[in-house]
């Protein structure tokens, strides 16, 4: 069945079609040869029956009389049927009467019936007298035996058997008979099959075919994968219908694949959008990066420069001012007019102002910073105290207002704190007191508020009967810019940072502030500190530099005698030197100038010196170095100290091997103590510096100071007010003018009596010097040298603000700045600018020096 199921269609249709016709000629034959046998055989019996019939009729008379030989005659009539092999009579009694035996009988029927012919008795074959007594006289008997049949018919005369008459007949024809038609069957059935063979063979093609071309185009179409083809439809029966079937798929397959195509193509065009979003967005992110990178660094670099702003902004704004109070004290040293000198006094105080503002705004813009840290120095809180209130004694005194203070006894004397921070704050609250008091007093105070192991904390109180704040102000007093009222201003100045910087100050120092007021009645404003008892309980607290004062009028002039000292002023800027000398010199000094730390140092291995005043930055070897140079050779022993301390008898020498240095820097910031002192720095005046300033510092290092008094330890100055013109001036010039007259003025002032004349000089100078740095930077531009840009151009700036041409200077701050942040992009330009400049304010420079 495997095998069957596996043959092509074309073989199963002929295998089917040939055994069809192979049943059914099989059956046919069957059938015909089934019904040919039995016809024969009824044939031959009725003929036998008949004959018998014929027989017994006409043999019955011989039968009854006994006439043998008439029956055997009547029998002989037999020979006309050849297939008549015998035949006999028989009486009643079952004795042959007579008997036929055909001549081409093979054999007697009754000798055969009697004998079987293989000589065995299996009673198949029965005695013929067992047959005859079977048949009755109504019936016949047939018996069918070795290709014969035996008929046997009684013969009735009267209603009464009178004998039997028995036929035997060949039958043996029959079975070739049926062999013929069996041989005949077979032919037809072979003729058929080749028939059907060949008819289906032809006929297959008519289901085969369409198949075939539907499976071909089926391979077709999966070959080529084009499913736009369609199988052609030659009929409707079910090659048809597997055909339209087919088709509808190839549709359904042809449909998908559009839709296939179509969502690929969306997908396509999904992808590209999508990836170009994603490289834009990977795009605006590597811009968002760089822009934030740009933006750090731009941060950063503004934090430097905000750093260095705020450098500047100590120089920048220091400087005039320090050329506004040096000139004036100067002035108000000369003889004047009572008129002139009220004038001078005033425009004095006013610059102080000036400066404090600036430095209120200078030290909030450095706490904002972080840039304030808080130091720890050994004092004297009653010290403070006193030194704070004195200074505004004379102010109250005017007011005539009482300025008193209390301090209990359980405070401690010595303390470990903030010292310069602490007199800021309460100098900061008691000049507000004193601004806003005018009648009554004001007190301040000092209690214990709290004791722990190891720290005391302290409650400063200052009150006053003053003006009093509004309940609605009271807390904001504390915010920076802000002012209880806005006619404050108008009426008093201040600029509303004093109380803000005193909370940051005061939470800095891990203490708390606040006020307590009422309109029109006064104020309390307070404020707690914790201190720490210095290292050394028995020893006093050191006083701070210049601060030890008694309650009264602060006098702004030394008070104790200037010794006569030689000073060696180390700075390298002409008109610095000059302004310094100039103080010194008035305050009756001999003063040696060096331009630079290699020089000083020089100076100091030749002479003998009580003191030295040494500029941070200087070229060739700044002040650090020199310092460190000097104290190295006091160390070993040789050099100034040694030969100081041989020829020296007086002064501090004899308590003292070591020169003080005095450090003179421009730059107020953190970090510039540390420096000095590390560098082997005695004390530091911050620069601008009045003349008093020098006056303490001379006291203090030179002479002035009583004999046992502990050297002072470094702080930084006194709050500065004096101007050094160091750095670049920042008041501008005339409009249409190059050069600031004001400065040049200031500098004629300086100059005593006698030649030669100090502008001239100063001016020959500048251009001298100005025309070699002006190449030296031209090269350095054209070289990219950023740091060689960065201190020519600073040289420049400084000279270029000393002798006044402030534009100038501008514009070499500017380029200093490029090359200090190493952006060289806009230097040739700036230099063009330079250059211009340069012959406008070197025109109107020389034109200055024939006058004087
Ligand atoms: P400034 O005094 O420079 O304006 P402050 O921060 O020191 O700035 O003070 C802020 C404001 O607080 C003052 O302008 C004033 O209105 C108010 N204030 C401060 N102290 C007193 C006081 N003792 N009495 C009345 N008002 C005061």
């Amino acid at each position: 069945m495997r095998t069957f199921n596996n043959l092509p269609i074309k073989r199963k249709i002929i295998a089917i079609v040939l055994l069809t016709s192979m049943a059914a000629i099989m059956m046919v034959s069957l059938v015909f040869v089934v019904h040919e046998a039995i016809t024969f055989r009824n044939d031959v019996r009725r003929e036998l029956c008949a004959l018998a019939e014929i027989i017994g009729n006409n043999t019955s008379a011989a039968i009854v009389f006994l006439d043998g030989k008439a029956a055997a005659e009547t029998l002989a009539g037999l020979k006309a049927k050849p297939n008549i092999l015998n035949a006999y009579i028989f009486t009643a009694d079952n004795e042959l009467f007579a008997r036929y035996i055909a001549q081409s009988a093979r054999k007697d029927f009754l000798k055969a019936a009697k004998t079987p012919s293989d000589g065995s008795n299996d009673g198949s074959k029965a005695d013929y007298k067992e047959i005859i007594a079977g048949i009755t006289a109504e019936s016949q008997s047939f018996l069918e035996w070795e290709g014969i049949l035996v008929a046997a018919k009684p013969v009735m005369l009267d209603g009464q058997k009178i004998g039997t008459v028995v036929i035997v007949s060949d039958i043996s024809g029959l079975g070739r008979k049926l062999m013929a038609f069996l041989v005949t069957g077979l032919f037809a059935m072979v003729g058929a099959l080749i028939a059907g063979h060949f008819i289906s063979s032809k006929l297959q093609y008519l289901i085969t075919e369409p198949l075939i071309y539907l499976s071909r185009k089926m391979k077709e179409i999966s070959k080529e994968k084009d499913y736009s083809i369609r199988v052609q439809k030659k009929s409707t029966d079910e090659t048809g219908l597997l055909i339209d079937g087919f088709n509808e798929m190839l549709s359904q397959i042809e449909s998908r694949d559009d839709q296939l195509r179509r969502n690929q193509k969306y997908l396509a065009e999904e992808v590209v959008l999508r990836t170009a979003d994603l490289t834009r967005a990977n795009r605006e992110m590597a811009d968002t990066v760089e822009e934030l990178k740009a933006a750090k660094e731009a941060a950063e670099a503004a934090s430097l420069a905000k750093s260095q702003f705020l450098a500047n902004m100590s120089h920048e704004i220091r400087t005039p001012m320090n050329g506004i109070l040096g000139m004036i004290d100067l002035l108000l040293e000369t003889v004047l007019t009572e008129k002139q000198r009220r004038f001078a006094e005033t425009a004095h105080g006013s610059a102080e102002a000036l400066l404090r503002i600036l430095n209120d705004i200078l030290d909030f813009s450095k706490i904002e910073a972080g840039k304030v840290k808080i130091e720890e120095t050994a004092f004297d809180i009653r010290t403070v105290v006193a030194d704070v209130t004195a200074i505004f004694a004379d102010q109250a005194r005017k007011k005539t207002i009482e300025l008193a203070k209390s301090i209990d006894r359980d405070v401690p004397t010595a303390c470990l704190g903030d010292l310069v921070r602490l007199r800021q704050v309460l100098t900061n609250l008691v000049s507000n007191a004193v601004k806003f008091t005018s009648c009554g007093k004001v007190i301040v105070r000092v209690r214990k508020f709290g004791e722990g192991d190891r720290v005391a904390a302290l409650q400063f109180e200052v009150t006053d009967t003053g003006i009093g704040i509004a309940p609605a102000q009271v807390n904001a007093v504390f915010d920076a810019f802000s002012q209880a009222d806005g006619s404050t201003t108008r009426k008093f100045g201040g600029t509303g940072l004093g109380l803000t910087i005193s909370r940051q100050l005061i939470e800095m120092m891990g203490g708390a502030i606040g006020v307590e007021s009422e309109p029109g009645k006064g104020s309390t404003f307070w404020f707690t500190l914790p201190f720490k008892p210095p290292p050394d309980h028995s020893s006093t607290a050191r006083p701070a530099l210049g601060t030890h004062r008694d309650d009264g009028v602060r006098d702004v002039r030394p008070r104790l005698p200037v010794p006569d000292c030689n000073v060696l002023l180390a700075e390298d800027n002409p008109v610095n030197q000059e302004v310094t000398r100039g103080m010194l010199e008035n305050l009756g000094c001999t003063v040696t100038v060096a331009s630079d730390g290699r020089e000083a140092c020089d100076a100091l291995l030749k002479a003998w010196y009580d003191l030295v005043f040494m500029d941070c930055q200087m070229p060739e070897m700044d002040g650090y170095e020199a310092t460190r140079a000097i104290r190295g050779y006091e160390m070993s022993g040789i050099g100034s100290a040694g030969e100081n301390e041989a020829c020296h008898q007086g002064g501090i020498r004899t308590r003292n091997a070591r020169i003080p240095i005095i450090a003179l820097t421009a730059h107020a910031m953190d970090g510039d103590r540390e420096l000095c002192l590390a560098a082997g720095m005695d004390d530091y005046l911050s620069k601008p510096f009045r003349q008093d300033q020098l006056a303490d510092i001379l006291i203090r290092w030179a002479g002035g100071t009583p004999p046992g008094t502990p050297p002072p330890q470094m702080g930084p100055g006194q709050p500065t007010h004096a101007k050094n013109s160091d750095d670049c001036v920042e008041r501008p010039a005339l409009a249409g003018s190059a050069i600031n007259r004001a400065i040049l003025d200031d500098i004629r002032a300086l100059q005593r009596p006698g030649p030669p004349d100090l502008l001239r000089r100063m001016i020959r100078v500048y251009l001298d010097d100005s025309e070699k740095k002006l190449q030296e930077l031209r090269d350095g531009v054209r070289a990219s040298q950023a740091s060689l840009i960065r201190d020519v151009a600073h040289s420049l700036k400084s000279a270029s603000a000393t002798i006044g041409a402030v534009t100038l200077a501008a514009l070499f701050k500017e380029l200093e700045m490029m090359g200090r942040s190493q952006t060289l992009k806009g230097a040739p330009t700036l230099l063009g600018r330079i250059e211009q400049e340069y012959v406008m304010a070197r025109a109107e420079l020389e034109k200055e020096m024939p006058a004087r």
